[in-house]
């Protein structure tokens, strides 16, 4: 459904003013390099500090004790939630080889795909989110204080009282399953409001953890602005709101801190002759908007981020293109939103997320289905790893880079961000995976 014009203008005047628009419309891949990036120096106008981080990183220490407990698979890390970063020299091989084309530098993968709880990038904003009401509820009713040992809140007393209110969430299927997982385990009651596009697997899991599952015939949009309705006329419901969330974009950001720890127990050097380059699937900007946002605090401008969007669903990329942000959505241009990228499929960029990108991310880039699935079954065959379709598409972050940017540096670490797998079921996996290798036949 093109419109013939939007907030006001023609689609006309929108392909004059801003050239790329054309390609993006007709679905090519595109590389748009940031033109409102800023330098660190420059930073005085975001409404999140470095603080921030560091007040979100302390509550994840104060419940993972509580974390220890309840997820088992937390044990080793002692209830604090992280994934590994991977070396993946046999990929770097795999795409020179079927890309044609020489990557400058080391890569890397941020294995998410293996973070606990939720099996995703989610395990960071959502849980963190779920945690964060939970302390505000139990400090207010003087059930516990900052300094006490959170292992209380898996006690009886701690669920019958959650027990009285309910968590609601809008989702296209890996949100839902972070704040209906996080919130099943402290007791609440859950509503999770589920765009078409979400795998019925994950709608089962949802109910057997005892969440309420609505399910809608439109996309994220719909489910969200719906699940938002009904939760506000409940006045003991919270709703962990995707499009404006404070809380999800500080919950990633601790990632940052971990990654930093990590680059040097590896004795890998980010400065300015050792730039580090990063790329992230995004949707509606909030994983890889407070992952910059932590990266850029902690590596100032030798970090550089790059954001990934499926062609069919260009939604944080046309927002900041045209400077319009969730003003615009994909729609408006006649663009469908629909890709096989779950937790990619979203029209319409969040607020609060993107307005903070814009001066962050260096860059992003648009690819097809397609190559998510080629990159999904090539990293399957080099290296063994399992990721979901959107979990791929930060591989192709150097082949890009290479191509359009003029950053072609030896020394150069990238870091592609796997944002999910682990809970995918091993069928649909081998589903995955054997596309990508029918389409790598094609090609
Ligand atoms: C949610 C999600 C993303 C993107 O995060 P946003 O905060 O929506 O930008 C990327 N990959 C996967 C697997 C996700 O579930």
């Amino acid at each position: 459904m093109m419109q013939n014009s939007v907030l006001g203008k023609s689609l006309a005047a929108w392909r004059q003013a801003f050239p790329l628009l054309t390609d993006i419309i007709a679905l090519k891949p595109v590389f748009w390099e940031n033109p409102f990036a800023k330098d660190t120096a420059d930073w005085t106008d975001l409404p999140v500090r470095e603080s921030d981080i560091w007040e979100a990183e302390a509550l994840w220490q104060r419940f993972a004790p509580f974390i220890e407990n309840v997820f088992p698979e937390t044990k080793a890390a002692h209830g604090i939630v992280e994934s590994p970063l991977r070396p993946i020299p046999h990929m770097k091989k795999a795409m020179e080889n079927y890309y044609h084309e020489r990557i400058a530098g080391d890569l890397y993968l941020k294995c998410d795909n293996e973070l606990p709880i939720a099996g995703s990038i989610k395990a960071r904003g959502g849980v963190y989110e779920v945690l964060k009401h939970a302390e505000t509820l139990a400090t207010r009713h003087q059930l516990i204080t900052k300094g006490q040992n959170y292992e209380q809140f898996a006690s009886p007393a701690f669920q019958t009282f959650f027990s009285q209110y309910s968590i609601g969430v809008g989702s296209t299927g890996n949100l839902g399953l972070s704040i209906g997982i996080m919130s099943a385990a402290l007791g609440f009651k859950v509503e999770v409001h589920m765009s078409a596009d979400a795998k019925q697997w994950k709608k089962d899991l949802l109910r057997e953890k005892g969440a309420h599952v609505y399910e809608y015939k439109a996309d994220f949009s719909k489910a969200i602005t719906q699940g938002r309705a009904l939760c506000k006329r409940e006045p003991s419901c919270y709703f962990v709101d995707d499009e404006h969330s404070r809380d999800l974009f500080l919950g990633y950001s601790v990632a940052a801190l971990r990654l930093k720890k990590q680059l040097e127990a590896q004795g890998i050097a980010v400065d300015e002759e050792h730039p580090l380059c990063v790329y992230l699937p995004c949707g509606v900007g909030g994983s890889p908007g407070g992952i910059t946002f932590g990266l850029k605090t902690v590596f100032g401008d030798d970090v550089h981020c790059f954001f990934v969007e499926p062609t069919h669903s260009p939604s944080v990329l046309m927002g900041l293109l045209t400077g319009e942000q969730e003003k615009i959505s994909v729609q408006d241009f006649g663009i469908d939103n629909v890709t096989e990228a779950d937790g990619l499929a979203v029209g319409r960029p969040s607020s609060f997320a993107t307005g903070i990108s814009k001066r962050l991310s260096s860059g992003h880039y648009t690819m097809e289905d397609d190559d998510l699935f080629i990159l999904l079954a090539l990293l399957m065959d080099a290296e063994g790893m399992k990721v979901e379709p959107s979990a791929a598409a930060g591989l192709q972050g150097p082949i890009r880079l290479g191509i359009h940017g003029d950053k072609k540096i030896d020394q150069a670490t990238h870091i592609a961000w796997a944002t999910g797998g682990a809970l995918v079921p091993e069928e649909e996996m081998n589903g995955f995976y054997k596309k990508g290798k029918a389409l790598m036949k094609e090609t």
